[in-house]
This record gives structure tokens, sequence and C-alpha cells, in this order.
């Protein structure tokens, strides 16, 4: 291969997990002398999709349509490709699902011999947690693949069908490999991590036990998405450790998507509205919204929601100190069985999403007011490319601190007062 061919740009839209995935695809190639580059100068060009909006799935494909370059070197990662028909459609591309990213290197060897497009797209059990990347303050570790959901509206459940979770050891190894560069703060995360361990005798709970035991004092930890129906059948033992942690920020994100059990009914997600409000309840008995934070997601206009059904949802964000809600408009998916549900208006979605997205707005301004003034503990990790730092409260919120004179130093607590908030920022 020429030193010409050894550039690449890589592009990664969707969640932590494709963040990940794209880290250990660039670590790959870097270790193996390419040279990350711009877009307009790279030989290769990796996109790495998400499917789970389908106004970002149509931004995808227009991104990859417009790139220039011969087609079979503009590889498409991640959970586009997850059906005959988009394969079709980029047929002359390469394509390599999220299962295969570790052949990476040979893929393009492929090309290079053959000036032909490669499609990797077999699932397969790939250990994860061997995989590290380049990182500086903020890494993330996946300590399972998959879910155990089956929802109707999901096209990433057909792009990553298997589900397996990583031992322990081989998670905390992963850890501290990132604790011994310097790494301040790390992501657990995967598409549901209160589904950790079902399939190897374990839980969520021992997975967190396990790191706080280990890293202590030593980094800061966020837990990322949990589903309800499984986050309920650990949730004392969750209330319990979220009194002690101090190696994990007070965070959840619940993803409720509704709060109708009709609507949940139909989207095939196990839970009621009842077992939901007990859940959230439980958690806002024990903890205030400034000792815990919770995100959450949901999803407005699904087929068959009623009036009745969407404002349970809204009543739902309004009640329970919900700081995050990340509110999407129901968009079918092809291959997905909500597609062939009877589907709403598209007005009702789009207005349905605006009235819960301003509550949203309102309820996350009125709940950050309260910390204006106050002197709180802060941790920052981060410094921006403007030499802005950037930190979290004990409970994960936002905090910006604008070019400093003095800098704080990065990976300790202190406290700071809090001055005024920026959309979702608390500013030092
Ligand atoms: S839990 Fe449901 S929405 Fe989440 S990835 Fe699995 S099938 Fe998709």
């Amino acid at each position: 291969m020429t030193s010409l061919s050894k550039t690449f740009f890589i592009k990664t839209y969707g969640c932590a997990s494709n963040l990940a995935d794209s880290g250990f695809v660039k670590q790959i190639l870097i270790n193996n002398g390419f040279k990350e580059t711009e877009k307009k100068v790279a030989n290769y060009i990796l996109i790495n999709t998400c499917t789970v909006k389908g106004p970002t799935v149509n931004k995808i494909k227009d991104y990859i349509w417009e790139i220039k370059i011969p087609k079979e070197r503009i590889i498409i990662l991640g959970c586009l490709p997850s059906d005959k028909k988009t394969i079709e459609e980029f047929e002359n591309y390469s394509i390599v699902n999220s299962y295969n990213i570790d052949s990476i290197l040979n893929v393009i060897l492929d090309i290079e011999k053959n000036q032909k497009p490669v499609h990797l797209l077999e699932p397969k059990f790939l250990d994860k947690t061997v995989f590290s990347y380049d990182t500086k303050n903020i890494a993330i570790v996946q300590p399972l693949i998959g879910c155990l959901g089956q929802c109707t509206f999901c096209k990433t459940k057909l792009a990553k069908p298997l589900y397996q979770s990583y031992p322990l050891d081989k998670i905390i190894k992963r850890i501290d490999y990132y604790i011994k560069k310097g790494v301040k703060e790390i992501w657990i995360s995967s598409e549901d991590n209160a589904a950790y361990g079902k399939d190897i005798g374990l839980t969520y709970i021992d997975l967190l036990l396990a790191i706080e035991k280990q890293f202590k004092g030593k980094a800061m930890f966020r837990f990322g998405m949990s589903n309800p129906w499984l986050i309920k059948t650990n949730l004392n033992e969750l209330i319990l450790f979220f009194k002690k942690t101090k190696a994990f920020y007070r965070f959840l994100h619940i993803p409720i998507q509704s709060a109708s059990s009709e609507v949940l009914k139909n989207m095939a997600r196990p839970y009621n509205e009842k077992q939901l409000a007990k859940i959230f309840l439980e958690l806002r008995k024990n903890f205030s919204f400034q000792e815990l934070t919770i995100a959450t997601d949901s999803i407005v206009g699904f087929p068959l929601e009623s009036k009745e059904d969407f404002n349970k949802t809204v009543e739902f964000s309004k009640n329970h100190d919900i700081l995050i809600n990340n509110v999407s408009q129901f968009w079918a998916m092809d291959f997905t069985k909500a597609k062939k549900m009877k589907q709403l208006p598209s007005e009702i979605k789009k207005e349905r999403s605006a009235i819960l997205s301003n509550i949203v707005r309102l309820d996350a301004k009125r709940l950050l007011k309260t910390y204006v003034g106050k002197d709180i503990e802060i941790y920052f990790d981060d410094v921006d490319k403007e030499g802005n730092y950037l930190g979290r409260t004990k409970n994960y919120i936002s905090v910006i601190f604008k070019k400093p004179k003095i800098k704080p130093i990065l990976g300790i607590w202190r406290n700071h007062k809090i001055k005024d908030i920026a959309g979702f920022h608390l500013l030092v």
C-alpha cells in the first residue's frame, strides 16, 4: 500500500457505543500506520451510522451520497445497513457492521488489492473489552452488547441482534487500562446496562459494586442507559448503592418512551404505567433532584397514541423532576413491526413533540435555577478547544467554567459558586 492510501477520515453518528466503536476503528488504523486527516484529503472515508431516528438516516444517506471518492473506499459502519433494501442501495460501497469492526484493516487491504467494495455483515460475537482507543480525559467501556428487548419500533435491534455480557474481570481490566492512562471520566455504556449479566449469572448491581470497589477515588463513572423493566428488578439495591457510591455520578438514564400502558403495549415494552410510576416515585422518595439526575427518552406520536396517552407522558415528565428528556417524534422505520401499524398524521406528531419539548425546556430551567448562587462541589474533567473547563456536579449536571484565569485542577472535587445557567449547563 502506498503512503498516499494510508489516510482516513471518520464521521460518527449516534450513541456512546458508536463513539466507542469509532474509537476502536481509529486505533486499529493508527496502530497500523494510518493517519487521520481531513475529509477532503482522506483516501478512505468511514461513516459510523445510526438508525434510531428517520431524519438522521436521511441526513446520513445524503452525507454518503455527496462524497466524491471511489465508492468502495467509502466504508459504511454501524446500524444503517441492517436490512436487504439498504444493503442493495449501498451495494457499491464497502459495508462493515459493528460485529466486524475488528477486521477493518483486512477490509482496507482487500479494497486496495481488488479495487472492489467489501461487505462484512455476518453477526458474530466480538469481545470489545480487548479494544482500546486513544482518549484524553473521557473513555467509554461497554459491559455488554445488545439488549433483551424486542421493541416494535426499533431498528437497532435489527442491526445488532446478538446479546452478550462480558465477564467482570475483563471489564475491570479495560477500565484499569484507561485509568492508568490518566482518564478522569469513564462512561459505562451499552444499549441496556440493566441487562448486564443475565447470561452469566450476574446483575447490573454486581457490575456497579465491582467498579466501586476497584476504582473508588481513581476516576468518576457514568452509568448509561438502563431500561425500566430490568432496572426495577434490583431497584432497592440500586437505591442503596447510590446512597453510598463515591465512584459513580448520581445519574440515571431510564428511557420510558411513553407513560401510557396502551402505547407501551403497542411498543412491546414489557412494563406498564403503574410499574413505571413506582420506579420513579421510589427514586424520588429517596433522592431529590439535586441528589440524583434522571434522564429519559420519550417517543411521541407512536401509532394509535391518543391525546390521553400523550398527556400521560407529559404529566409523567413534569411530575418526576426529570432534567433531560430526549423527545423524538415517532418515525416508522422500514422492516419494523411499528411500520405496519396505523400511523398518526405528521401534524399531530409535530405538535406533540413541540408541546413536550417546550415543557422539558421550562422544567430544566426551573430545576437548574435552584443552583444559582450556591457553592457546590464540581469535578472538572475536560477542556474544550476554546480553553473552557468542562465539569460535572455529583449528579452529573454539566458545568462550564469559561476561560478561567486560575485553571481548576482536572480530576478532583472542589467547591465553586454557580453564577448562572445556559441551556442545560450551569456556569461558574
Ligand atoms: S431495548 Fe428496545 S429500543 Fe432498546 S435497543 Fe433493545 S429493542 Fe431497541
